[in-house]
């Protein structure tokens, strides 16, 4: 099972830097009582990633001599990061590692094309809990570029063949507008990939804000791992006890993709 828990969750998204401290034990609590075998963790970068890596437009490639500096902090933001929910899970006896991606994993414009996937694999065989993150990592085309945390967790649920994916973000699913600005956003609670398809020519058709193609854009990570028969959940994971449940299989507010 693959479970990525949103920046947006363990971390203060306004607060450079800044996790959120409650969430993430809360969290290491509600997996350590899941007790799930052969579970891969992700985590976004939230605060400690996203302001860093825009501000010297790591996401674009190597352009410029200033940007690498900017490269090597937001690898060591994403390590502080790991470091915090890795100790959280160890305090709360899971035996999680962390790993780092951009040491094991080589994207091509953007796209994951090279992975090194046998330490990983070995880890999950033995029990151990390999907990990943969206990374700052090595591109042949780009030079460098930003992998996210849902690309990850979409590709390694296809090639280590995961029986699900649970995405965790600060609201309780996708919804037909970002509910945050839209008091009339509907929770979708159940949807196929050709709903989603038709969906996202309306999405794209209506020009939407940002924010609401920013969650097309994880949905769409998503949709190939669905395509191969891999359902995937996603839940708030500010809400205790949903992540619980999630990985349980339990009944659970949220929204479920599955192929048709
Ligand atoms: P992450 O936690 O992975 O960093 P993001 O913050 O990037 O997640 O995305 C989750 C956010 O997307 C939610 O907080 C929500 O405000 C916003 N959002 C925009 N459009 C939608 C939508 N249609 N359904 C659900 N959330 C949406």
């Amino acid at each position: 099972m693959i479970l990525k828990l949103g920046g947006s969750v363990i971390t203060q998204k306004e607060k450079p830097l800044t996790a959120n401290l409650k969430a993430i034990e809360r969290l290491s609590r509600e997996i350590s009582e899941a007790k799930v075998s052969h579970l891969i963790l992700i985590h976004g970068g939230g605060s400690f990633g996203h302001p860093l890596a825009k501000q010297y437009a790591l996401k674009e490639g190597y352009k410029e001599k200033s940007q690498l500096v900017g490269f090597s902090k937001t690898r060591q933001a994403m390590e502080t990061l790991n470091k915090l929910v890795v100790d959280a899970l160890i305090r709360q006896n899971v035996a999680a590692v962390g790993l780092q991606p951009s040491a094991f994993v080589v994207t091509s414009s953007g796209r994951i094309s090279s992975i090194e996937q046998q330490p990983l694999g070995k880890l999950l065989e033995i029990g151990l809990v390999p907990v990943l993150y969206g990374d700052a990592v090595f591109d042949f085309d780009l030079g460098f570029t930003i992998l996210s945390g849902d690309q990850l967790a979409a590709h390694l649920a296809m090639q280590l063949g995961a029986s699900r994916i649970i995405l965790g973000i600060d609201v309780d699913g996708l919804y037909t507008s970002d509910p945050k600005s839209d008091p009339s956003a509907k929770l979708i609670r159940h949807v196929t990939l050709q709903e989603l398809r038709n969906m996202q020519h309306e999405i794209e058709e209506a020009k939407v804000t940002d924010v609401t193609r920013g969650m097309l854009g994880k949905i769409l990570e998503l949709m190939p791992a669905v395509e191969k028969g891999i359902p995937a959940l996603i839940v708030n994971a500010a809400k205790p006890n949903s992540i619980y449940r999630a990985l349980k299989g339990e009944e659970v507010t949220g929204t479920t993709i599955v192929k048709g």
